[in-house]
């Protein structure tokens, strides 16, 4: 794909049609009852393209929820793909083949996860063979291990992978049955997810598994970085609200003036900060977050934005 010369997080909505008992909509309940505007999609494509006009090409990324739910949501993607790119983290319950008749392959990358109590492998597999073969960068699914679907894990993961994709096993974070998930899992789940190569078996044995962008590094006092995000990515919910980083979504303006919503893209209020500033997490919290893009340390982060030419701002 292009380089862009902006990113984007895009939780477009919280709506999914599958409703999977592990869904971080059903845990998250704060974030999940954030409206979407309900913007139509001729509406959202105006804003984008004002945002391309203002700020040159965009590395969307987008997720939610599931993104493809949203109403004319692949044909607006189909008409912005003359000036940004995508990124898509999606259940692919929807027309591979009619996308790939709208979309060019350079504009887009697909990053599919597979829920089998909503979709049969042998459809998934099919259309993820199709977006492969077409050029979307399809090389990776990922599933939850959550405790009822752990018996066939092992059989899917082995049937996807015999397609030349491969598999990411993220851990359950939450409750079944009253217990409280990766914790729960049993020496002898631990065992089989190991082999099954989790990629974050070791966060999974020790319990830790918030995330699988964690990184190892040691803790520091975080108010002395100066980070550049927020000049030039930004995270957006489905209001329309943006924050120069995931861990500033929920901390208010009043208190910590450096995380404040950068604006509001549907409001046109949106602005990306001129420069780096300061970060300003509390004192207890922590940015294990391998993509901030901290002042002087460039060569760490810099290979995770590939960044293009900037527009002149305005
Ligand atoms: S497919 Fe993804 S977004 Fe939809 S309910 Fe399942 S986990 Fe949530
Ligand atoms: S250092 Fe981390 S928490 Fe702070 S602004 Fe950057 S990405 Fe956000």
């Amino acid at each position: 794909m292009n380089k862009p010369a902006v990113f984007f997080t895009w939780d477009i909505h919280y709506r999914c049609r599958y409703g999977c008992a592990y869904c971080f909509l059903h845990h998250e309940t704060e974030t999940s009852s954030i409206p979407a505007r309900g913007l139509c999609a001729d509406e959202l494509y105006r804003v984008w393209r004002g945002l391309y006009e203002r700020y040159g090409s965009a590395r969307l990324s987008v997720t939610g929820g599931e993104p493809f739910d949203y109403p004319g949501f692949m044909d607006m993607v189909a008409r912005l793909a003359a000036f940004d790119t995508f990124e898509f983290s999606t259940n692919l319950d929807w027309d591979a083949r009619e996308f790939s008749a709208k979309v060019p392959p350079g504009a887009a990358k697909i990053n599919p996860s597979f829920h089998p109590d909503h979709a049969a492998l042998p459809e998934f597999l099919e259309k993820c063979l199709h977006l492969k073969e077409k050029g979307y960068g399809l090389d990776c699914v990922t599933v939850v291990a959550y405790p009822p679907n752990l018996a066939a894990l092992k059989d899917h993961k082995a049937e996807i992978e015999r397609r030349g994709i491969s598999v990411v096993v993220f851990p359950f974070r939450g409750l079944h049955q009253g217990r409280e998930y990766p914790k729960a899992y049993t020496e002898a789940e631990r065992a089989a997810l190991r082999e099954l190569g989790a990629g974050a078996a070791e966060e999974v044995n020790a319990g830790l598994a918030k995330s699988h962008s964690l990184d190892s590094g040691p803790r520091e006092r975080l108010q002395d970085r100066v980070c550049a995000m927020g000049t030039r990515y930004a995270k957006v919910i489905p209001n329309g609200d943006a924050f120069r980083c995931c861990a500033a979504v929920w901390t208010p303006a009043k208190t910590w003036p450096n995380w404040g919503p950068l604006g509001n893209i549907y409001d046109g209020t949106f602005r990306f900060d001129a420069e780096p500033r300061p970060c300003a997490i509390h004192e207890d919290g922590e940015c294990r977050c391998h993509k901030a893009m901290v002042v002087g340390r460039e060569d760490q982060w810099r290979k995770h934005w590939p960044l293009g030419e900037e527009a002149a701002r305005p």
